[in-house]
């Protein structure tokens, strides 16, 4: 846990903000918590992207039958 992490987490701090941070404080963190660091910077920019292609769309599932078929229903 480190500035970054803090910062990034409270979102006080964008994914660019980190990246550079990350930048400057690589050597001061340690390299086994700067790949932390990065591995977190990857899932913000991931989910950002996610959120960009898909506006306010609920994942659906991928193969869902449009509806179920009545005429096996004949009871
Ligand atoms: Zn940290």
């Amino acid at each position: 846990m480190c500035l970054i992490c803090l910062e990034f987490e409270k979102q006080r701090m964008s994914v660019r903000e980190a990246k550079l941070a990350l930048g400057e404080m690589r050597t001061t963190i340690g390299r086994a918590h700067a790949r932390e660091v990065e591995g977190l910077i990857a899932r913000a920019e991931a989910e950002a992207e996610a959120a960009q292609t898909a506006p306010a769309a609920p994942a659906a599932p991928a193969a869902a039958p449009a509806a179920a078929p009545a005429d096996e229903q004949d009871d």
